[in-house]
C-alpha cells in the first residue's frame, strides 16, 4: 500500500524531561488520516503534520455524536526497537464498536500498514524512562453535513500520538494508591446502551460524577449499574478487580455495559495463569464495604491501558471513608503492574504471545 507522507516543515521541541510526561499532554509531529464514502470505501490514506484542520459546523458528528475512539500504546524495549500490545484485539473491538454506531469498519491491513507508517515518522517521540510509552489514538468520526439522525455517508479516520508517562500523575513510574469516589446518582452505561463500545458519548455524559468526586478529593469514579446502583462496573475508564478472601473479582462482560478491556482480559489471564482464583462475577458494593469493615478486603486495583495497574487505597461513599487493607499497594496488584508492564515493555519475557514488534 502506498501512504504519502507530507512531512512537517515546523517539527516540534522535544518534551525536556522524560519523567514528566503527564498523561497525553504532548502530540507528536505527525498524524495518519484516511477518508471513507458510501459507495467508495475507505480512501486516500496519508500522513499529515499533526495541526488543526477545517471542519463544517453542520458536520454531524459534533451534534450527535457518531464516532468511537480505541487507546493502544507503542512501547520501546531495552534494544531500542518498539512493539506494539496485542494489537488485535484493539481491532477486534473497534469492529464491535463500529457495529454498534453504525460506522464502516476499519479494515485491519489498513490500519495496522497506517498505525505503523505514522509511529515511524515519529519514532524518535518514543520515550524510553520508567512509566512511559507512546499512547496511541485512533479515532473515527461521521463528517458528513447533515441533521438527521442517520449514519453519515462520509467518514474521517486519525490516529494520533502522545508520549505519556502515568495516568496517575505524578510518579516515577512506580505505583501508589489512590481514593475512589462510589457513585450513587449518577450511571455510566445501562443495558441496550453503547456501555460495552468506546464511543465518546458514553465519556462526556461521564464528566457530572468526575467533577463530583473531585470535590470528595477523589481521583476517580467507582460506577455502579444503572438498574439498581447496587452492583459495582468499573472505574472511570478502566475495569475494576476486586481481591476479598483470595479470590479476584471483576465485573461480568454480559449485561454489555462494561467495556472489555484489553488490560482486563490480560489480568485475568495472568491470575489464572498464577493459580490465582479469579472470577468474573457480580459483586454488590455492600459487600465491599462489609469487606472493609471485617478485614476481608484485601485489595482493588484498576485495569486500563492508560492506567495499567492502578491500586485503590480508599473508597469514599456519601463522605465517608473505607480503607481497603492497610491503604498500601497490594501484592497482587504489584505483581500484576510488573508482569504486564514488564512484558510491553520487553524486560519480561513474553510467554503469552502478547507483543507485536513493529521491526524498527
Ligand atoms: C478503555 C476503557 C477501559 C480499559 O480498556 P483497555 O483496553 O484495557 O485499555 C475500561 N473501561 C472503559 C470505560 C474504557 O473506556
Amino acid at each position: 500500500m502506498n501512504i504519502p507522507v507530507t512531512r512537517t516543515t515546523n517539527p516540534k521541541p522535544r518534551p525536556e524531561d522524560e519523567t514528566k510526561l503527564g498523561f497525553a499532554r504532548y502530540f507528536t509531529d505527525h498524524m495518519f488520516v484516511m477518508e471513507y464514502d458510501e459507495g467508495k470505501g475507505w480512501h486516500s490514506p496519508r500522513i499529515e503534520p499533526h495541526a488543526p484542520f477545517l471542519i463544517e459546523p453542520a458536520s454531524a458528528v459534533l451534534h450527535y455524536a457518531q464516532m468511537m475512539f480505541e487507546g493502544m500504546k507503542a512501547y520501546r524495549k531495552p534494544d531500542g526497537s518498539i512493539q506494539l500490545f496485542r494489537p488485535d484485539m484493539n481491532i477486534a473491538r473497534m469492529k464491535r464498536t463500529c457495529e454498534r454506531m453504525c460506522m464502516p469498519e476499519v479494515p485491519a491491513d489498513l490500519f495496522l500498514e497506517g498505525l505503523k507508517a505514522v509511529i515511524y515518522e515519529d519514532r524518535d517521540w518514543i520515550p524510553s524512562a520508567p512509566g512511559t510509552s507512546l499512547y496511541i489514538r485512533p479515532f473515527l468520526f461521521g463528517d458528513e453535513v447533515s441533521f438527521s439522525v442517520l449514519p453519515a455517508q462520509h467518514y474521517r479516520f486519525m490516529i494520533i500520538l502522545s508520549p505519556t508517562g502515568s495516568y496517575y500523575a505524578a510518579n516515577d513510574g512506580g505505583l501508589t494508591t489512590t481514593r475512589i469516589f462510589v457513585e450513587d446518582e449518577y450511571i455510566r452505561a445501562a443495558p441496550g446502551g453503547t456501555g460495552y463500545a468506546k464511543v465518546g458519548g458514553n465519556y462526556g455524559g461521564g464528566m457530572r460524577a468526575s467533577k463530583k468526586a473531585i470535590a470528595y478529593q477523589c481521583k476517580d469514579v467507582l460506577w455502579l449499574d444503572a438498574m439498581e446502583h447496587k452492583y459495582v462496573e468499573e472505574i472511570g475508564t478502566s475495569n475494576a478487580f476486586f481481591r476479598i478472601n483470595d479470590e479476584v473479582i471483576t465485573a461480568p462482560l454480559d449485561s454489555g455495559t462494561i467495556l472489555p478491556g484489553i488490560t482486563r482480559n490480560s489480568v485475568i489471564q495472568l491470575l489464572k495463569k498464577w493459580g490465582i482464583k479469579v472470577s468474573e462475577r457480580k459483586l454488590s458494593i455492600d459487600d465491599i464495604f462489609a469487606a472493609s469493615k471485617d478485614g476481608s478486603l484485601q485489595e482493588i486495583f484498576a485495569s486500563g491501558t492508560a492506567a495499567v495497574i492502578s491500586p485503590i487505597g480508599w473508597l469514599n461513599y456519601k463522605g465517608e471513608d473505607y480503607t481497603v487493607a492497610d491503604t498500601k499497594v497490594g501484592p497482587i496488584a504489584q505483581k500484576l503492574y510488573d508482569n504486564l508492564y514488564g512484558i510491553q515493555t520487553g524486560k519480561v519475557e513474553d510467554d503469552m504471545g502478547w507483543t507485536y514488534p513493529l521491526g524498527f
